[in-house]
């Protein structure tokens, strides 16, 4: 493998990597907001042109940055989800520290010069930052769905994730590796996963505009957010499409595919659809898909790209949310130590390493009250992180 260093800067493609950028003239946060880290995911990056559009005709007071970012341009010019690999899979520490020294053995294929290019943009963003840096992240799904938001669920992502008025999905972080959110997170910036709906769906463009509006109204980058028509109609069109679902659910499977096990989805399934244990899903190779628990769909697969198959969701109740911020609050986590059958691993801080058979009873549950995440299970033992607060 060469480990030799490059200082050349990076090929440009064609297509501009920023939307657009507008400067307040007050110092104040800096909004990223990412769109198409999936090139078949078109409806982020036309909201954000609409918005940049709008604020520019309209030119409300504002203050801080607010800057729009394509994720994956060559995919885009394809309208493929990758050309290569998931951009959205390459945001691990090591691949992060490789794209920033430029070294060569970093850029393997089309989306890693991707994430080069993205990462640039983001570093220089917050570089520049003259306040509390959020991001902002648009997507699309391949089957019908109302828009939604997913979180890392630490206390400050909540309180920026509440002010969105549709349901918000914890725990999809613990089934998704390296994702984008997942390292500017890790930066601690605060962040937020949206899905605007189906790829092709015009309503999606509108719910990704709504979801931008409110973010610039929740980051304060707008001064004036209640007199603006923008936020309010955001906040009533994102009400009015998610209304009678659940304010917060957690995910508790993950049917994940590969490329060769003919995994298909029975068509029809739509997110948040409630589904019954044993309900019949879908088919692979080996034989019938069906539920393995009740509850509700959530991203159903119904394209060629992806491994995610389908997830199965769950009601979170609002007073687990408020045990959990008070436990975090008392930082608990000092305690967990003391719990039978529960390490903390020598070798990583904020990392506890738990024994499954003794601690089973309470495992995973009372660690993500705690503010743990899931890392993997290895052996009889499970391996969880506290996330960054
Ligand atoms: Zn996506």
């Amino acid at each position: 493998m060469s480990t030799g260093v490059s200082t050349e800067p990076l090929p440009a493609l064609e297509v501009d990597r920023v939307v657009s950028q507008l400067v307040g003239e007050a110092a104040g946060p800096t909004l990223l907001c990412t769109a198409s880290l999936h090139g078949n995911e078109p409806a982020g990056l036309r909201a954000l042109e609409k918005v940049f559009a709008r604020l520019e005709a309209e030119r409300p007071p504002m203050r801080g940055e607010f800057i729009g970012l394509v994720g994956n341009l060559t995919a885009v010019s394809r309208g493929e989800r990758f050309v290569d690999s998931d951009l959205n899979r390459h945001w691990s520490p090591a691949k992060v520290a490789a794209l920033r020294a430029h070294r060569a053995d970093a850029l393997e294929d089309t989306e890693d010069l991707e994430a080069g290019q993205l990462l640039q943009e983001i570093d220089s963003a917050v570089a520049r930052a003259r306040g509390e840096v959020y991001c902002l992240d648009l997507h699309t799904t391949s089957g019908e769905s109302p828009p939604f938001a997913t979180a890392m669920d630490t206390l400050r992502n909540r309180r920026f994730a509440l002010g969105f008025p549709v349901p918000h999905v914890l725990g999809l972080e613990e089934h998704l590796d390296h994702t984008l959110l997942d390292h500017l997170d890790g930066e601690g910036y605060i962040t937020l996963g949206f899905e605007g709906g189906q790829h092709d769906d015009p309503r999606s463009v509108d719910h990704c505009e709504a979801g931008i509006w409110l973010a610039l109204a929740e980051t304060g980058l707008l001064i004036e957010p209640d007199g603006l028509p923008a936020v309010a109609e955001a906040r009533e069109r994102l009400a009015a499409a998610t209304k009678g679902l659940p304010q917060v659910v957690e995910v508790t499977h993950r049917h994940g595919t590969r490329d060769d096990d003919g995994f298909q989805m029975l068509p029809g399934f739509v997110s948040f659809q409630t589904i019954s244990e044993g309900d019949l899903l879908g088919r692979n190779d080996r034989g019938e898909l069906r539920a393995p628990e009740g509850g509700g769909i959530l991203m159903p697969l119904y394209q060629r790209q992806g491994d995610d198959g389908f997830f199965v969701i769950r009601k979170f109740s609002a007073f687990w949310l408020t045990v959990s911020s008070a436990l975090r609050h008392l930082r608990i986590d000092a305690l967990l130590p003391l719990l039978p059958g529960v390490h903390r691993d020598r070798d990583r801080p904020g990392t506890l390493r738990i024994d499954r058979r003794v601690a089973r009873f309470y495992a995973l549950e009372i660690f993500h009250l705690a503010g743990y995440r899931k890392k993997r299970i290895e052996g009889d033992q499970l391996v969880v992180t506290r996330r960054n607060e």
